[in-house]
């Protein structure tokens, strides 16, 4: 039933995008992260593919993700992707090369930015889907990428994400034969131990038991190779109450640490375009989750689990994202970085609108997903 309606609304949406070249379709920046051996930054950088091939599918992907719409659609060829890749290393390279030429401020920029090259650095690749399928992501491109990064020195870690389906001992073996004596993390999209909620609410198509194998597959590994395993979980996927959200997102959090992930990054939902979570947002039946839901989840996480977990803070503020109210959004939003770094609890705040988090955190289970709009009651 759900794959039905999140095939015809992937359909629906694949027909609207507006073709862009594989050069358009690719991104990168650098911002300050926290690293298995503590601060440091991370280059991010997204690479283009022909897409996901879940959302590819009969079954229409997951119910909250429309990557697949910044996606080429067509296999993109591993040279243009080498080029896109080469290009954006040597972007970072050039600030230092370019600052020997005189200007005072790029002799500047040059300094500060040798300084961060010098700083320990993850790498994370983005490729809207899955690095380990070799139907998305070709493999010569996988072998330049890998051997490259390999032979950086300030790289630490390599971060890539993949489908359960696709780790296995050979793949994984590869990769870290290529990076050389860099940490190799794989994500995975496990978003819930929920499993009705995965297989009839996010339409995610794997069970406990494929991210089991997968996990045990990369921990089998580490007596040979530098490499890590990190879960994903989404943070209110559509037609679970808010606190149900909260409870689910910690047992998750629990759950994969007993697994044997070594990291956790906490997802809170965003309202892409062309979903079926956009769909039921736009008819009132769909909120993405209070920022005052993250911090109760960072902070309980915390007492639980050991491992990292970090709390992403994309689309904070904003109408499709987490959000509080306008007096609270944004220091909110910093308090969450600053525990992300510093792996701390996120400290007390307070503001009118908890009120209403903590009011609709009690009627949850009968309005389930729906978004209150308190303004028009008060
Ligand atoms: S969440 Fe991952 S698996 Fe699901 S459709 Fe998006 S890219 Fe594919
Ligand atoms: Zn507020």
């Amino acid at each position: 039933m759900i794959s039905k309606l999140a095939s015809r609304t992937r359909k629906k949406a694949l027909k609207k995008i507006k073709p862009k070249s594989p050069d358009e379709l690719s991104a990168s920046w650098i911002q300050e992260d926290l690293l298995y051996s503590g601060k440091g930054r991370a280059l991010f950088m997204i690479l283009p593919t022909i897409g996901c091939s879940w959302a590819l599918s009969e079954t229409g992907g997951c119910t909250m993700c429309s990557y697949i719409s910044d996606s080429f659609l067509e296999p993109v060829d591993a040279g243009e992707i080498i080029e896109i890749f080469d290009g954006i290393i040597s972007r970072y390279e050039l600030d230092i090369y370019e600052s020997k030429n005189g200007n005072i401020i790029k002799i500047f920029d040059g300094i500060i930015s040798r300084y961060e090259l010098e700083e320990k650095t993850a790498v994370k690749i983005f490729t809207s889907g899955s690095f380990l399928n070799p139907e998305e992501f070709p493999q010569e491109a996988v072998e330049h990428i890998l051997s490259r990064l390999g032979a950086m020195e300030n790289v630490e870690e390599i971060i890539f994400e993949s489908r359960p389906e696709y780790i296995n001992q050979e793949a994984i073996a590869r990769c870290c034969e290529l990076a050389g004596d860099k940490i190799v993390e794989i994500s995975i999209g496990l978003e819930t131990c929920n499993e009705k909620t995965r297989l009839m609410k996010i339409n995610k198509g794997f069970s406990n038991s494929d991210f089991e194998i997968a996990v045990n597959t990369i921990s089998d590994l580490k007596g040979d190779f530098n490499v890590r395993a990190k879960a994903y979980i989404l943070v209110k996927p559509i037609l679970v109450s808010e606190k149900r959200a909260v409870e689910e997102a910690i047992s998750t959090a629990i759950y994969a640490e007993k697994v044997g992930v070594d990291r956790l990054s906490f997802c809170p939902s965003t309202v892409h375009r062309g979903t079926i979570m956009e769909d039921l947002w736009r008819k009132g039946s769909y909120r993405p989750p209070w920022i005052w839901s993250l911090i109760e989840i960072i902070n309980r996480t915390r007492e639980k689990v050991s491992v990292p977990a970090i709390m992403d803070t994309s689309g904070f503020g904003t109408s499709r994202g987490p959000y509080n109210c306008k007096k609270c959004n944004r220091d909110l939003k910093n308090l969450i970085i600053r525990a992300n770094l510093e792996q701390t609890q996120v400290p007390a705040y307070e503001c009118e609108c908890r009120s209403q988090w903590l009011a609709e955190l009690k009627f949850s289970e009968t309005t389930a997903s729906t978004d209150i709009k308190y303004s028009e009651y008060s």
